[in-house]
């Protein structure tokens, strides 16, 4: 498959594994399918294997079609053959479809508020799918030719919190890679920091005195540092990737063909840089059951602002519950509208509500009051969306997109349902390790020094 920019769609295109390799396109656009495939029968899945591996792999196929071709650069692109074993070692775990005990409240015949529960993997947020699946390509693309003598290749990551861990526990031992982690101070919850500064060997931690929106901004302007990219031998895991974004497709489909009622999967996905948002969309492009698909953001609302007025004001993120969403400017923006490009197809496939912190706080009693369920708070955003659907008579079978779970979250959750929640094994070992990270200034030269001064590993 051939991708392209979204900035230049008709300008030079290159390879998958070329657009997994670089993460960012050329001219800062971000890689994008030149054409966008759709799967003759998706509903049809084998009836031995319906593992989320196999459904990984049947909906990525035609994305990686060709990719074990020579390119016309001449570089063999070895992916295609190893499909099969990335899904299988990226995708280790489930993202069950949960349904929420309605009782007493009138949802019609086959209706149901659903949870599909992204937060089985190591550090215990959807993230985990996409790094794993982009770690599992990167490490194939580097093998090939890979001599001793050659520097290891640097992963440069800026997280609101989830993305970081997610990513260095799937570089974290591996050889070849470094990765370099770079999050707000002060706006991740005490155990995601505890978590992001837990790995140490080929991971390194950096707190910085800024915003999200401020670590972003530096990791754009690393990449755009030719001296930097070429000594670090520099790599993006942000959700940019490809390699991060196409694997989320996974869940979404295999959630739309689970029986349990008529008509397609209506969706709500938690929405931040509108990585999780993009993969819904097009894995209902690709051809599987999914209906209507509504983004939550929490009271960063640049994206329902835009949905509505058409205008795209990115603004400075304020600091909410739910912070893993705290996005004034959402990088996948651009796929959302290079998908849709006119306003009006756009508002027919997307719809967005914003939900301030009351709304989450209200939202997470609220769940645990009518089913005794813990929700973390972006999931919450989703929740509260999908109470007011209802509320407008929203009918069928909705699930929203579990982002993570509870526990990372402990301090905002715990105090509103008055109970504690318990941390999953994976994310309980992490907090047992010890922790640190370095502090560093919020400007591109603090952190070129920071960069340049890592030993090899
Ligand atoms: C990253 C994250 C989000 C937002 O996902 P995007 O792909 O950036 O829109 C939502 N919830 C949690 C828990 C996250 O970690």
């Amino acid at each position: 498959m051939r991708c392209v920019s979204t900035r230049s769609p008709s300008g030079p295109s290159v390879t998958l594994s070329q657009a997994i390799s670089l993460g960012l396109a050329p001219d800062g656009g971000l890689f994008v399918p030149a054409t966008m495939p759709r799967l003759a029968a998706p509903a049809t899945l084998p009836a031995y294997d319906t593992s989320l591996a196999a459904v990984a792999e049947r909906c990525l196929t035609p994305f990686f079609e060709g990719e074990g071709l020579e390119s016309p650069e001449g570089v063999a692109a070895p992916l295609a053959s190893e499909l099969r074993a990335i899904c299988r070692a990226a995708f280790t775990f489930d993202a069950p479809l949960r349904a929420l005990p309605r009782e007493g409240r009138r949802l019609a015949d086959g209706d149901a508020d659903l949870l599909l529960e992204l937060f089985h993997g190591p550090t215990a947020a959807f993230k985990d799918f996409g790094a794993r699946f982009l770690a599992e390509c990167l490490a194939r693309l580097e093998a090939p030719g890979s001599s001793g003598s050659r520097r290891s290749r640097t992963i440069l990551v800026a997280t609101s919190g989830d993305t970081g861990a997610a990513v260095a526990a799937a570089f974290h031992g591996r050889p070849g890679f470094r990765v370099v982690v770079l999050y707000p101070d002060g706006r991740v919850s005490a155990r995601q920091a505890h978590q992001l500064g837990a790995f140490g060997g080929n991971v390194h931690t950096f707190r910085v005195g800024g915003t999200f929106d401020d670590c972003q901004r530096l990791v754009k302007q690393a990449f755009g540092d030719a001296t930097l990219t070429e000594a670090l031998r520099l790599g993006s895991a942000n959700s940019i990737s490809l390699g991060r974004l196409l694997p989320q497709m996974a869940y979404y489909a295999k959630a739309s063909l689970q029986p349990g009622g008529a008509g397609p999967l209506h969706v709500v996905v938690p929405t931040g840089n509108l990585g999780n948002a993009v993969a819904c969309l097009w894995a209902k492009l690709l051809g599987f059951p999914i209906g209507d698909v509504v983004l939550a953001t929490n009271a960063n609302r640049v994206l329902p602002r835009f949905l509505e007025t058409g205008l795209y004001e990115p603004r400075p993120s304020v600091a909410t519950l739910a912070n893993a969403m705290d996005v004034g400017a959402p990088s996948n923006l651009e796929r959302l509208v290079y998908a849709f490009p006119e306003s009006a197809a756009l508002r027919a496939h997307v719809r967005a509500d914003a939900v301030d912190d009351a709304g989450i706080e209200a939202a997470i009693r609220r769940e645990w009051r009518r089913s005794g369920i813990a929700l973390c708070p972006h999931t919450a955003c989703g929740l509260e969306v999908l109470e007011r659907l209802r509320a407008h008579g929203a009918a069928g079978r909705w699930a929203v997109a579990a982002t993570a779970h509870p526990a990372k979250f402990d301090t905002v959750v715990e105090p509103l349902i008055g109970a504690s929640v318990p941390a999953p094994p994976t994310l309980a070992a992490l907090l047992a390790r010890p922790s640190s990270a370095v502090p560093l200034a919020p400007d591109a030269e603090a952190l070129r020094g920071a960069l340049l001064g890592l030993s090899e590993p």
